[in-house]
């Protein structure tokens, strides 16, 4: 598998046991339920068909809910098509159409406090815009710009603004409760606006007493404006281009997907980029040539992972999907220039002891041609070594299931849950861990004879890390 992690988002195009399975197979380490759509019913048939193929794969694949955060979303009402010059009415009030004109439910009243005349309202991704021609309490009249079909539960956005809707809502609520009761490995906060947003976050859970790790979505300006603080108290970020391309000039992306994959990748956190990865593989079996630039573009800029949205969870070809992405990941990935990695991590300094010992680590292991084989009990050490993007294979032993899964999304890194094997050897679980997984790689025909194996044992709270260096025989 490619350095770069592939994460996929669930919906009905992979509501199988078989495709899950198969798409773990091709490739995917990790999956996304977003929770602004179904409810605990889907949820949780989605993490059982995950945590059932994951484990009898033998894997650890992190699963990451998706929580809707402050957004403004339509309600249910009948799909209906518009045109260029119709004037349509947006209401929380069924009634508000008077039967004539056609009618959006939006139910939230923040979306009524911020509208304005004149204002440009995005409906959706974008694929239909409004302008607004009057407002009132409850309802606000819009002229179509662009012909379309006006779908329920999307989300509404007004260009420019950003609702002051409380966070936590009751939904979020809801999916913390259901993280904390799934055990589930990650929470992705959308539209995080600052640090508070991820405290209250992380209050709510520790109270249901799970502490998932947390990753921030970047996707409004007040998120990209704080997320220099919003980065320091999260796991990861995911650079979400979906609402990203809603709240900025679209022209401006390239700059911002930069800029935030540059700032998560100083702080050592990971950093995921979303939506329209292989937009063209949701109706087609191959992707578009801009498709294939942008995806390689990434591996080139050392993003950790991409996570597909509509490819894999509406789109026709979900499998495809994760075969090409390897295909171009593992195509950009024999390309790398050194100069590019050197520049790299010429911007990154080691802050500590560990680091500086993980920054050798990587470099000696490179020099020699060799495998990165480790343990690890609280993750720091494969942190860190993933921080530097290794250009060799790295294979990591951890001690317990959660953290495998935290891991499994990180650049680079092949993660082992050894609960099993150091669970009577608590003492020596350093040696024991890496001891145990040379021993299954080379069964498994991952080492073989000859080959340089480049030994980790970084224990916490220790001013002596030791690295070994051992030929297969
Ligand atoms: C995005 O906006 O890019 C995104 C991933 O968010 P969602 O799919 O939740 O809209």
């Amino acid at each position: 598998m490619g350095r770069v992690k592939i994460i996929a988002t669930l919906g009905p195009s992979i509501r199988d046991y078989n495709v899950i399975k198969k798409m773990i197979k091709e490739g995917v380490a990790g999956f996304r339920i977003n929770c602004a759509h179904g409810d605990e019913n889907t949820w949780i048939e989605y993490v059982k068909l995950v945590r059932d193929a994951s484990s009898d794969l033998g894997k650890a694949i992190p699963l990451i809910l998706d929580t809707p955060g402050p957004q403004v979303r339509s309600g249910d009402f009948q799909e209906f098509t518009v045109k260029q010059g119709d004037n349509v009415v947006i209401s929380s009030n069924p009634g508000n159409g008077g039967g004539e004109k056609k009618i959006i439910i939006v139910p939230a009243k923040e979306f009524y406090t911020a509208a304005s005349t004149g204002d440009i309202i995005l409906y959706g991704d974008g694929e239909i815009s409004f302008r607004v021609i009057n407002t009132g309490e409850d309802f606000v009249e819009v002229v179509v710009l662009n012909d379309g079909v006006v779908k329920p539960r999307k989300k509404v956005v007004i260009e420019g603004k950003e609702y002051p809707v409380a966070f936590p809502s009751e939904v979020d609520r809801r999916v913390f409760k259901f993280a904390s009761d799934v055990k589930a490995t990650f929470v992705a906060l959308s539209y995080v606006r600052s640090l508070k947003d991820v405290e209250l976050a992380k209050d709510v859970l520790s109270r249901h007493g799970w502490m998932p790790g947390f990753i921030a979505k970047i996707e409004t300006r007040s998120g990209f404006i704080n997320m220099g603080e919003i980065i320091e108290v999260v796991d990861g970020v995911i650079v979400a281009r979906g609402d990203l391309g809603l709240h900025f000039p679209l022209e401006k992306l390239p700059l911002i997907q930069k800029e935030i994959v540059r700032e998560a990748i100083k702080h050592g956190k990971t950093v995921i980029i979303a939506t329209e990865i292989l937009e063209s593989m949701v109706n087609n079996p191959r992707p578009s040539r801009s498709d294939v630039v942008d995806l390689y573009n990434s591996v080139e800029d050392l993003v950790d992972a991409v996570l597909f949205t509509n490819e894999t969870a509406i789109g026709k070809y979900p499998v495809e999907v994760v075969r090409w992405t390897r295909r171009i990941i593992e195509a950009a990935e024999s390309e790398l220039s050194r100069a590019l990695i050197s520049e790299y991590r010429g911007a990154i300094k080691a802050m500590n002891l560990l680091d500086k010992y993980v920054q050798g680590l990587v470099l000696l292991a490179e020099s020699l041609g060799g495998t990165i084989v480790g343990y690890s009990k609280t993750g720091r050490m494969p942190t860190l070594v993933s921080k530097y993007r290794p250009q060799i294979k790295v294979y990591i032993g951890v001690s317990n299931r959660f953290l495998a899964e935290k891991l499994s999304i990180k650049y680079g890194l092949e993660i082992t849950d050894m609960s099993q094997v150091i669970q009577d050897n608590l003492e020596k679980e350093y040696e024991v861990g890496v001891e145990k997984l040379v021993e299954t790689l080379v069964k498994q025909n991952y080492l073989r004879p000859g080959d340089i194996v480049v030994e980790t044992y970084a224990k916490p709270q220790t001013s002596i890390h030791e690295i070994r260096i051992r030929q297969i025989i």
